[in-house]
């Protein structure tokens, strides 16, 4: 089974977010559950909590569906100590709303070290941001998402990941998300099915494939290992349908959730009814779909 949605907004409030994934006919979404943009939100109101998991019920979306991703601000490796500081308390608000929320999974970005620290410095301070937010909360999962390595932004390579969680001590609660655009722009090639089976291959060599938790389902603006992180609605960039058609054949994504964070929010009821078609070969109407 697969879980298939998009990044969809929550203006208006989080129980939004669930009536507009509903909307485009997706099984799993993502959310962000403040401004990804400020430092600090609005605590969460009993009304809202409830308002937001009397909608999943209704809609019939469990955690293991859902995907929220937190702030933009965050780096979890930061060089100096009040931007570290400021990043971790940040991250540890994140975590307690997912908390309060009912939530399982938090994807975030990893860190950058800005030139001012090491590669293995950097993956370490970010291994202990993320032990601090586990021993201070319960039933979240961290989720690591790969990066495009634009700028300093550590995460571009498996090892990367390896080497972060290697340093978690509670590895319970610790996951990756895979995103498309970000490992094409980072290098992985993936312009055919057999190089989409051989990145998930490699993942499992370096990183681990219980380590899955979710994926981003992005084309790619950017070319292929430009470090440039620009997504692009799927079959329109550089990476092409046929790399999405093998991932939806591909059972090592059953059971996550699978993110559209494509750029035309219009065209996401159509990329997820094609992405579901795409799961059961020699289906003609999925075939002859956006071909
Ligand atoms: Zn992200
Ligand atoms: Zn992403």
């Amino acid at each position: 089974m697969k879980y298939i949605g998009a990044h969809v907004s929550a203006a208006g409030g989080v129980d939004q977010a669930v009536i507009r994934a509903h909307e485009i006919g997706a099984t799993a979404f993502a959310l962000f559950t403040k401004n990804q943009r400020q430092w600090t939100g609005k605590p969460l109101t009993e009304e809202a909590i409830n308002a937001f998991q009397e909608a999943c019920a209704h809609h019939g979306f469990g955690p293991q569906q859902i995907l929220p991703h937190d702030s933009y601000l965050i780096n979890l490796g930061h060089p100096d100590p009040e931007g570290l500081k400021k990043s971790r308390a940040a991250f540890l608000d994140e975590f307690q709303r997912c908390e309060r929320l009912g939530l399982t999974l938090l994807n975030f970005h990893p860190g950058s070290h800005l030139r001012k620290i090491s590669e293995s410095e950097c993956l370490k301070r970010i291994a202990e941001s993320i032990n601090e937010v586990l021993s201070r909360t319960r039933g979240v999962t961290a989720v690591i998402e790969n990066t495009a390595g634009q700028g300093t932004n550590l995460g571009h390579r498996f090892e990367h990941l390896a080497e972060i969680i290697e340093q978690v001590d509670d590895k319970t609660r610790v996951g990756v998300c895979i995103d498309t655009c970000h490992a094409f722009a980072a290098g992985y090639e993936l312009r055919s099915p057999e190089a989409c089976r051989a990145m998930l291959d490699e993942f499992d060599d370096v990183v681990g494939m219980a380590y899955l938790r979710g994926m981003h389902l992005n084309d790619a603006k950017s070319a292929f290992a430009s470090r440039v992180d620009r997504h692009h609605s799927l079959g329109q960039g550089n990476i092409g349908l046929e790399a999405f058609t093998a991932l939806m054949r591909d059972p090592r994504l059953d059971g996550i959730p699978l993110i559209l964070e494509t750029i035309e929010p219009a065209l996401w009821p159509e990329e997820i009814s094609w992405l579901r078609a795409q799961q059961h070969p020699g289906d003609a109407a999925a075939s002859a779909h956006q071909e």
